[in-house]
C-alpha cells in the first residue's frame, strides 16, 4: 500500500509577534512567556503585555529557526539579552541553540533568569549555558524566604532556596554572574540582599521598578 501523500504545510511568513526586540544596541530575546513564579511587580501579572513599545505576548512556542531569521546577524548588536515576559531556560534546549547561534558570531551573551533552571529541568544546566552564555542575572528579589515568596509566590517548592544554590553554583561556570534585587518593594532590605549576594560570590545590582535591562 502506498503511503498518503500528506503535505505539512511550513510556514515561512515571518512572525508578527515580538521574538526579538531592541533596546539601545541591545537585541532582546523574547522566547518565552511562561515561568513558575508569578510575581506581583510583573507586568504581565498586573495585565500588561507590553515593555517599552513591544507587546511580549507569544501565541505559541516558535521555532529556532523562527528566532534565528528574527535575529539575523547578530554580530550587528553590543549584547544579546534573553529576557521576554517568561523564564528562558524553561525552553532549554532552544534557548542554548539560539544563544550558540549568537555567540558564533562574537556577541557577548546574557540571559536574564529567575534561577530556577536547576529546579524547573531537574538537573544542573550550568555546563550547558558556560557553552554559550558569557553573563547571568539573576532574580534573587528578596532577603530571605518569606520576603520572596510573598512577592514572587513560586509554583514550585523550594523555590528560594534553589535560586541561591544556582546563584552559588553559578559563579564555577559563568563567572560574569550578578543578583537583583528591586529597591522599594516592601519589606525588600536591599543591603541584605547586597550582602546574602556577596556571601555568595556572586555581584550584586539594585534594580529599579519597570525597568527591563
Ligand atoms: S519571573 Fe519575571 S516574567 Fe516571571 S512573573 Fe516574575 S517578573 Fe514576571
Amino acid at each position: 500500500m502506498s503511503k498518503p501523500n500528506i503535505e505539512i504545510p511550513v510556514n515561512h511568513e515571518p512572525s508578527r509577534e515580538t521574538l526579538v526586540y531592541t533596546i539601545e544596541n541591545k537585541l532582546y530575546i523574547n522566547l518565552t512567556d511562561r515561568c513558575t513564579l508569578a510575581c506581583e511587580f510583573c507586568p504581565k501579572i498586573q495585565g500588561s503585555m507590553d515593555v517599552h513599545e513591544y507587546n511580549l505576548l507569544l501565541s505559541t512556542r516558535h521555532s529556532v529557526e523562527e528566532y534565528k531569521a528574527a535575529i539575523g546577524d547578530a554580530g550587528q548588536y553590543d549584547e544579546i539579552v534573553f529576557c521576554g515576559f517568561g523564564e528562558p531556560t524553561l525552553r532549554l534546549k532552544e534557548l542554548l541553540e539560539i544563544a550558540c547561534y549568537c555567540k558564533q558570531a562574537g556577541v557577548p551573551v546574557r540571559v536574564n533568569t529567575d534561577g530556577l533552571g536547576n529546579l524547573a529541568n531537574k538537573h544542573n544546566i550550568l555546563p550547558e549555558l558556560a557553552q554559550c552564555v558569557d553573563a547571568l542575572s539573576v532574580s534573587m528579589n528578596a532577603q530571605n524566604e518569606e520576603v520572596y515568596d510573598r512577592h514572587c509566590v513560586p509554583a514550585l517548592k523550594g523555590s528560594y532556596d534553589s535560586m541561591l544554590e544556582f546563584l552559588r553554583l553559578a559563579p564555577q561556570y559563568i563567572p560574569d554572574t550578578t543578583a537583583t534585587a528591586i529597591d522599594g518593594l516592601e519589606g525588600v532590605d536591599i543591603k541584605a540582599c547586597e550582602a546574602k549576594a556577596k556571601e555568595l560570590g556572586v555581584k550584586f545590582r539594585r534594580r529599579v521598578l519597570d525597568i527591563v535591562g
